[in-house]
């Protein structure tokens, strides 16, 4: 058995940069609140919860913010969030990912000029919540090529992509989009660290027969490392944790990779029991 690991994997910049701020704001013995999952990752948010991290899906939750710290995810949160924030008297820690600001910012001037802003993302996603809410709440968000005959609007289009969504799926949706709308603007938003993660993954796929993508369930752009890879036709399987590896899986020549929000701790303690085998 040899194993492989894809040449990016793991913890991407803007998760490492959240978990850092993050980790920073434990010692100032103050209440910390965190606004929904500071990233798509069960053990991260365990880790907190363990530290004494309140965790909120709304500020309503919050009875009594005093002295108190809100931390807003790398996936970023809706204008109006930070408003009600500061209301209830929270300071406010922002940990949203730099690349999803910049699609913010690009959904919030697109709204601005007056166009109805296509998002090409997950429906129900964080950051397509969020990217919804700097959209001015008039955009629409499209999961599949499906959700395009709904697109009703007469005003110019602008498309912008959830930041993990993949190359290929975002130029399959943005042509369907152009057939309806020609003079439709579109704005790439996919991040750095997403492209190089789907790359690397895909090159390492085509060259081993097992691929194991490490990653929660619920993290969007895990999801999408382990279509592309499964889309190569090699055996692939998402696991979460080590307890969900089943060893008859395992042969000849295993890839390794992991979502943006897996921690190493996670990915070691998997590559340390493929080892032992
Ligand atoms: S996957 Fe990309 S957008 Fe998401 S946190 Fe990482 S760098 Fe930022």
């Amino acid at each position: 058995m040899q194993i492989f690991t894809a040449e990016h994997s793991g913890f991407c910049e803007g998760v490492a940069r959240a978990y850092q701020i993050a980790t920073e704001q434990m010692s100032k013995g103050r209440p910390v609140f965190m606004l929904g999952n500071l990233v798509h990752n069960t053990q991260v948010i365990d880790k907190f919860k363990s530290s004494g991290v309140k965790m909120v899906k709304t500020l309503e939750e919050i009875i009594s913010a005093d002295n108190g710290i809100l931390l807003i995810s790398a996936h970023g949160v809706s204008p109006e969030i930070y408003d009600k924030a500061k209301n209830l008297g929270l300071e406010v820690v922002d940990t949203t990912c730099p690349w999803v600001k910049k699609a913010q910012n690009i959904a919030k001037q697109l709204f601005d000029q007056g166009m109805f802003v296509l998002i090409v993302g997950d429906i129900g996603h964080a950051e397509v919540k969020g990217l919804f809410g700097w959209a001015g709440g008039h955009a629409q968000v499209i999961e599949s090529g499906d959700d395009i005959k709904d697109c009703i609007s007469d005003k110019k289009i602008g498309i912008i992509a959830q930041t993990t969504q993949s190359q290929e799926n975002f130029a399959r949706i943005v042509k369907m989009i152009k057939k309806k709308y020609p003079s439709a603007e579109v704005y790439n938003t996919i991040c750095g660290a997403t492209s190089k993660r789907q790359k690397a993954a895909v090159e390492l796929a085509k060259k081993v027969e097992l691929m194991l993508v490490i990653g929660d369930k619920m993290s969007a752009n895990t999801k999408r490392l382990t279509e592309l890879c499964q889309a190569t036709g090699t055996e692939t399987h998402q696991i979460q944790t080590i307890g969900e590896l089943d060893k008859k899986w395992l042969k000849g020549k295993i890839g390794i990779t992991a979502g943006a929000s897996t921690p190493d701790w996670v990915i070691k303690e998997v590559i340390n029991l493929l080892w032992a085998q």
